[in-house]
């Protein structure tokens, strides 16, 4: 309980919470008021009426993410409502802060319907460089985020989605690479048809994984063609084949992708799997299967990955979701693109491959961190993450035009690092 008393004691500390709003210009004198708001202020007003894109330089839009939840789907938590979301997405603002200087307003709705949920972020678009929508409940969160792509200019993200898939994905990228495998020769078997597990189906596809190589399971095992009452996000990864159960499913496949509950996934089930697999047990906060267990269950090499800080691989989404925002709000990006997602988990890849400082191997309490199974992310404290990650992103957002300003990106990066 020790924990738990003093994350109490933390967020209790005077002022309760964990952000507050600083000003940025003078405040001192009436002249810097009269700058601050009326009657200065009607000129800025002024000009963003004429030209809406001096928004951008004019006030904090462009550094600002809007935190969005409904509460439906809360860590492990489930449907606690908006309220009690509150200090999640507080601390989903702190982690923006810390990783990447971008401030965020944390907004919980208290609405369960998608159409309300669109209609109100459709209206907050003007506050706002980008949309961080969290923790909304699958599957009503894929029709949500769909439909604001299409209405809104800003980019509209659902982490829980796609930070998944990302992360998860450089891991991928690396793991195939050290096992020796392509990715469109790879046999992939999800467990979970949730939201982070379709996302990251998705985006394994756009990597180069084939769809008729994937095999997905839920609740009641294989999704298979044949299963009546499937919702359309189920449906697009039905399966033609025999197999029933998860373990039927498993037996020879290159790679498992857990993103559903802990401790489903037997040794014999990977020992089952074909020659070096790849398994990612992300389910939290226990694994499908454990980091010991999944090892000693055979001879030959087993990449493992899971949402744990503890072991070696940990997807964590705040490699993730700090950066990508930082390149697309540098460029004014409309939209978190495929391109985009591709150029984040190409840079999370690359940099893994590369020596780690001392500094960030000291962090990590001396392990060694270098290149090869127990290493194929980055550490989330790696601060070369933001100089990489960011200017990918930016990069893939100007040259797939939804960027409404370009940046040059070696004066980007030198800023970035200044
Ligand atoms: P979600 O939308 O609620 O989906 C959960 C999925 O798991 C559902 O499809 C559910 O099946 C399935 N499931 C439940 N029990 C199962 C079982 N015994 N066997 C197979 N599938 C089962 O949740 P989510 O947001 O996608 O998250 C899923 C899990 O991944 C959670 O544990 C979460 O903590 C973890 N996660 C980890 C990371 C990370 O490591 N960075 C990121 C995101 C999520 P039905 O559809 O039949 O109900
Ligand atoms: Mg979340």
């Amino acid at each position: 309980m020790g924990l738990d008393d003093d994350a109490r004691e933390y967020h209790r500390e005077e002022p309760p919470g964990k952000i507050e709003i600083s000003t940025t210009k003078p405040t001192n004198t009436q002249r810097d008021l009269s700058l601050a708001y009326s009657p200065g202020v009607a000129a800025p007003c002024r000009d963003i009426d004429a030209d809406p894109t001096r928004a951008y330089e004019y006030t904090a839009k462009g550094n600002l993410v809007g935190v969005v939840s409904n509460g439906s789907a809360v860590l492990g938590l489930g449907d606690i409502g908006a309220q009690a979301s509150k200090p999640v997405m507080e601390g989903k603002g702190v982690l923006f802060k810390r990783f990447a200087d971008i401030d965020v307003f944390d907004i919980e709705l208290d609405l369960a319907d998608p159409d309300d949920i669109v209609d109100t972020v459709r209206a907050m678009e003007p506050t706002f460089g980008g949309i961080n929508l969290e923790d909304i409940k699958a599957p009503e969160c894929f029709e949500v985020e769909s439909r604001l792509r299409e209405q809104v200019d800003i980019p509209v993200f659902h982490d829980d989605q796609h930070g998944t898939a990302i992360i998860s994905g450089a891991a991928l990228l690396n793991a195939a690479d050290v096992v020796d495998k392509e990715l469109d020769d790879l046999n992939v078997v999800f467990s979970g048809a949730g939201a982070s597990a379709i996302a990251t189906a998705r985006f394994y596809t756009s990597l180069g994984v084939q769809r008729e190589n994937i095999v997905m399971c839920d609740s009641s095992g294989v999704i298979g063609t044949d299963r009546g009452g499937l919702n359309e996000f189920k449906a697009e990864f039905a399966s033609e084949t025999e197999d029933e159960t998860l373990a039927d499913a498993l037996a020879g496949a290159d790679v498992f992708v857990g993103l559903s509950v802990g401790g489903i996934v037997s040794q014999e089930m990977v020992a089952s799997m074909a020659d070096n697999p790849i398994v990612f047990a992300m389910a939290n906060p226990d694994p499908e299967i454990d980091y010991e267990e999944a090892k000693a269950a055979r001879d030959d090499t087993v990449i493992m990955a899971t949402g744990r800080s503890d072991y070696p691989n940990q997807v964590n989404n705040v490699l993730g979701f700090p950066f990508i925002f930082r390149g697309a709000l540098d460029v004014r990006a409309t939209e978190i693109n495929e391109e985009m997602k591709r150029a984040a988990a190409e840079a999370l890849a690359d940099l893994a491959r590369q020596d780690v400082p001392d500094a960030v191997v000291k962090a990590y309490g001396d392990q060694p961190l270098q290149f090869g199974p127990d290493y194929v992310i980055p550490k989330p404290l790696d601060p070369r993450v933001l100089f990489e990650v960011a200017p990918a992103v930016a990069e893939a957002a100007m040259n797939s035009g939804c960027a409404r300003t370009e940046v040059d990106l070696d004066d980007y990066e030198e800023r970035l690092e200044a």
